[in-house]
């Protein structure tokens, strides 16, 4: 079909495309690329745009235009409509052969032209900084003040302002349109103030209702939950930077709010939604809230003129159908005037709009791709409303920022997202700093700092803010635990739940040992609640449905269930004070029930299919693997195991028979078992000549989380028995402290040694010392990645040479500086048989090549020795040659990137020398000059072990490559 049928065809759909949205911003970038494209004359684009006339009006007189233009404008015309939509609304549209974008086939001519033809790049690129182009067209006498007032009329959106200038400065002439033009050249490079706070754009109404949200927004963040029973923290006292990192990358630098909204490590430009992904309690609520309070007392985000913030647990509960205006104006807050007003500035101006969603892995919908959605004023159902959202069908333009568990993030949302920002809880300084501010008494703040660094199995789930609030409440309970203190995170839970029973008793009684017994009753009905919640992704619970329950106000009392503080719900709801909790009753509930369908429950949770689901919708399902996407049910089978341990027996059998615990703990043993079972099984055959690796499944490091809470050696050293593997690799895998505890807890049972790969992950100093226990079963760990410090060298070494088996490390990409060389080289002259150290893209320098190099004069078996992206020089170059002069064993030594020069080189070349063994020489990326290279080459001479020495980027030109690759083919360049 001809391009001119195809327009006449889909008349009504290319209106409708264009109008749904009732922002004029398709049809104005239609018409900048086909002016661009000179589809159309100056006077076409004048009468289109003659003010008064509607929408759709105007985009029916665009499509007669074409049509009566011909068959090569309609082409331009489709090929413009596919580049403007959204992917979402083009599904029903059919381009035929024009749906690639045009380039100007001439070269303007000259500054005017360029106005038309770079128009709609011109537009995006201007449209935040008006003001400066305005200033400078008035200062050098171009433009009028009231010209620029006109321009700058509120009714405009910014693109439509860069338009009117456009327009405006065409008619000024050339030098008018050069200025511009050198303008916008300016602000590629970046060097032109954004508009100030966009200010001018907002009409009096506009002002009124951000008021508004501000002082609601701010209302609703000053405290967090967890404090609301003490009233004693206000979130400026409280909150503590957790460690926000970018998703899929090996920098390891923190980033702030302004980073996290903004364009740093966008991957997709096409996408507005930011992931914040973490683990349940890893903060990422607090995060939002505080990102929130900040935005509402103008300290963070001020390009934003206006936040939305939306809970997805609140989201669950709207029942009915709303349009995108009812969804902001009565989720977020309500206008009292000029609402369509309001939302059609909203609407065109979608840039200066954030979304916030707060909890995406509670929302009870399965991420669906279906329902397309376009119409903002239309209602619609909830999930298709907020599908349609984060797709970019509804509001394309607004920044939508998404919290979600990381594991429980809808693979079909990712193509969605612009970049994945990884919340990584706290490191060891914000431990000690949260400690600090909970504790106003520095006293008890270093008493309890103190016991936790004495038990770093505790000190690992600190890393996890929820955790580390628990242990900070209940620091009493923790001082009186003696040395033996929590290791698990189901003795964590406990802790917290003693302390709210014991916190809440009458003055003058004391906890007794029987306090589960004493409390039986409530745990039960907050257990069941809790259990019938997660079964239906239900989080917040309405006075009636908690009056169901059989909950009574003496067990909301306790203080487990707080009310939601979500301002706008109709009557009192409640809700667990975090969903780890809620977990946790769930899990009290499945293992003190004596109802014998609890035996399912637990073969449920244990093997749920990998769906979005949830215990209820489970139960009619046969299960056939083991559940790895709903989070929430790892947490509760991750307490259910933590619950049957024997070390907790006592406590439960206060008023559980013992035979019934046991037949429980023998299910859980021979579900979790099963389940690693079905991992050994998945590993592929290795091909031959290769070792035989496993690469974790979802779902390992939970089973193994699980065996860790049951702290019984006998299971898990019968889970480990049967595994026969070379390599255990984890990378990618968000093992933090905790994780490795878990590991090193089961792995150290493991038969034959096992290289353990967890590079790019979050493992640390503290997570090093976890992992030792384990250190004797690997022959090799690859830490790269990890933000590990000297400090954690030092314990890694201390362990490692006591490890016969232990041969190779990798470590690149840490925080290792200098101070570490001394333990490395210890290790090496301590070790002989110590295989491989890789130590690239850290901060060593000479001084620690010098160190090195006094561990390695010793070393009889060091084979690889890798220092890439470090900064040696030429000193520390010449202080290894020194040491491996003699050397017997190394076969690859890389020193690309360490401002090594001809000194350097020359100094290696003695090594080259001497060496039988030394296969690959790296030395790309110095600065070694040509004389440098003459010593190699005469080096080489003497030597036939060395196959190839790498020097591509070093001081040398075209010619003298080509004249040192003639004379010896073992360079390569
Ligand atoms: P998530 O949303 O990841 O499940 P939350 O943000 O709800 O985690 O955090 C759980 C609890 O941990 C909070 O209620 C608070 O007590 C504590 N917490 C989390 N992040 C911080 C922080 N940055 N500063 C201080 N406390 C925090």
């Amino acid at each position: 079909m001809s391009a001119q049928q195809l327009v006449l065809k889909q008349r009504p759909e290319l209106v409708r495309a264009l109008c749904c949205g009732g922002t004029s911003e398709g049809l104005e970038s239609i018409l900048d690329l086909l002016l661009s494209w000179s589809a159309l004359v100056w006077e076409d684009y004048l009468n289109i745009c003659v003010a008064g006339k509607t929408l759709c009006f105007r985009t029916r007189e665009l499509l007669d235009l074409a049509y009566s233009k011909g068959e090569s404008t309609c082409c331009l015309l489709l090929a413009a409509f596919s580049h403007v939509l959204p992917d979402a609304q083009k599904d029903n549209l059919s381009f035929g052969k024009c749906s690639t974008l045009q380039n100007s086939l001439e070269m303007p001519t000259s500054a005017t032209l360029t106005l038309l033809s770079d128009r709609p790049g011109l537009v995006t690129k201007l449209r935040n900084c008006v003001e400066g182009a305005l200033d400078i067209l008035v200062e050098k006498g171009f433009l009028t003040s009231s010209e620029c007032e006109e321009i700058q009329l509120p009714v405009h959106t910014s693109s439509q302002q860069v338009r009117r200038l456009l327009d405006l400065v065409k008619c000024k002439g050339e030098v008018a349109a050069e200025v511009l033009l050198q303008f916008s050249k300016r602000i590629q490079k970046a060097d032109v103030p954004p508009n100030k706070n966009n200010t001018f754009t907002m009409s009096a109404s506009v002002a009124e209702y951000q008021k508004k949200l501000c002082s609601s927004i701010s209302a609703q963040s000053h405290f967090l939950s967890t404090y609301s029973d003490t009233g004693k923290f206000s979130l400026d006292d409280i909150y503590t930077e957790g460690l926000l990192e970018l998703g899929q990358t090996s920098t390891q630098k923190s980033l702030n709010f302004e980073d996290v909204v903004g364009a740093v490590g966008t991957l997709n430009m096409e996408a507005d939604t930011i992931l914040v992904s973490g683990e349940a309690g890893s903060g990422k609520s607090t995060f939002l809230q505080r990102l929130h309070l900040l935005w509402a007392r103008k300290t963070v985000l001020l390009n934003y003129l206006l936040l939305f913030p939306f809970s997805c647990r609140k989201l669950n509960t709207e029942q009915q159908d709303l349009s995108l205006k009812e969804l902001l104006f009565l989720h977020c807050c309500w206008p009292d005037r000029d609402q369509d007003q309001l939302f059609q500035f909203i609407l065109d101006h979608p840039h200066l709009v954030l979304f916030t969603f707060d909890g995406l892995d509670e929302f009870k919908q399965i991420f669906s791709d279906d329902q397309r959605h376009c119409c903002p004023t239309q209602p619609a159902p909830m999930p298709v409303l907020f599908f349609n959202l984060m797709q970019g069908s509804l509001m394309k333009g607004v920044r939508k920022l998404v919290t979600s568990r990381t594991e429980a993030v809808p693979p079909i949302l990712r193509q969605y997202l612009c970049k994945e920002v990884l919340l990584k809880g706290f490191s060891p300084d914000g431990i000690d700093c949260f400690v600090r501010k909970h504790h106003s008494d520095p006293g008890v703040a270093s008493h309890v700092l103190e016991s936790l660094w004495s038990n770093t199995a505790l000190l690992g789930l600190c890393h996890i803010p929820v955790f580390c609030w628990i242990v900070s409440k209940c620091y009493k309970e923790l001082l009186g635990f003696g040395n033996s203190g929590p290791q698990t995170i189901t003795d964590v839970y406990l802790m917290v739940l003693q302390h709210f029973f014991h916190h809440r008793i009458s003055k003058g009684n004391r906890l007794g040992k029987g306090w589960v017994q004493q409390y039986f009753d409530t745990i039960m009905r907050l257990g069941e609640l809790a259990l019938q919640g997660l079964e239906n992704s239900h989080y917040i619970f309405s006075e009636t449905e908690v009056q169901n329950g059989g909950v009574t106000e003496e067990d909301i009392s306790k203080g487990f269930l707080i009310q939601s503080k979500n301002i706008s719900f109709d009557g009192i709801h409640y809700e667990f004070l975090h969903v780890t909790m809620q977990c946790f009753f769930a899990a009290l509930f499945i293992i003190l029930d004596s109802n014998s369908n609890n035996h399912h429950t637990i073969k449920r949770l244990f093997q749920a299919p990998r769906t979005k689901g949830c215990l209820g919708i489970l139960q009619a399902k046969k299960s056939d693997g083991p559940s790895t996407e709903n989070p929430n049910l790892q947490m509760t089978s991750t307490f259910v195991s933590g619950l049957l341990s024997k070390r907790h027996q006592s406590l439960l059998l206060q008023c559980y028979p013992i035979q019934t615990l046991n037949k429980k703990r023998k299910q859980v043993v021979k579900c979790v078992s099963r389940g690693m079972q079905n991992h050994f099984k998945s590993i592929p055959r290795p091909i031959k000549g290769e070792k035989k690796s496993m690469h974790a499944m979802p779902g390992f490091v939970w089973l193994i989380k699980c065996i860790y809470e049951m702290q019984d050696s006998e299971v898990a050293k019968n889970v480990v028995a049967t595994l026969e593997v070379e390599h255990l690799k984890l990378t990618y895998c968000n093992i933090g402290p905790l994780e490795c505890t878990a590991l090193a807890f089961v792995l150290q049972h493991l038969q034959s040694p096992v290289g353990l790969q967890l590079d790019s992950n979050s493992v640390g100093d503290v997570g090093v010392e976890q992992l030792l226990p384990c250190l004797h079963v690997c022959h090799s760990l690859y830490l790269r990645n990890n933000n590990i410090s000297d400090e954690g060298i030092a314990k890694l070494v201390e362990k490692g040479i006591q490890c016969e088996t232990f041969k190779k490390i990798a470590l690149f990409n840490n925080k290792l500086t200098d101070v570490c060389t001394q333990h490395l080289a210890y290790l090496l002259k301590t070790k002989q048989n110590f295989l491989s150290l890789r130590l690239g893209n850290n901060n060593i320098t000479a001084a620690g090549a010098e160190q090195l190099a006094k561990g390695l004069r010793c070393s009889q078996s060091l084979q690889f020795l890798g220092l890439w992206g470090n900064n040696i020089g030429d000193k520390g170059a010449e202080a290894l040659s020194h040491a491996l002069a003699d050397s017997r064993t190394l076969v690859w030594l890389s020193l690309v990137d360490n401002g090594v020069g001809s000194a350097g080189a020359q100094a290696l070349a003695r090594v080259i020398q001497n060496s039988t063994t030394l296969d690959e020489l790296w030395l790309s990326k110095n600065c070694i000059t040509r004389d440098g290279v003459e010593y190699l080459v005469q080096a080489l001479e003497k030597n036939s072990s060395v196959t190839s020495i790498w020097l591509r980027g070093n001081n040398l030109s075209p010619e003298e490559v080509e004249e040192f690759s003639l004379r010896e083919s073992r360079l390569t360049f």
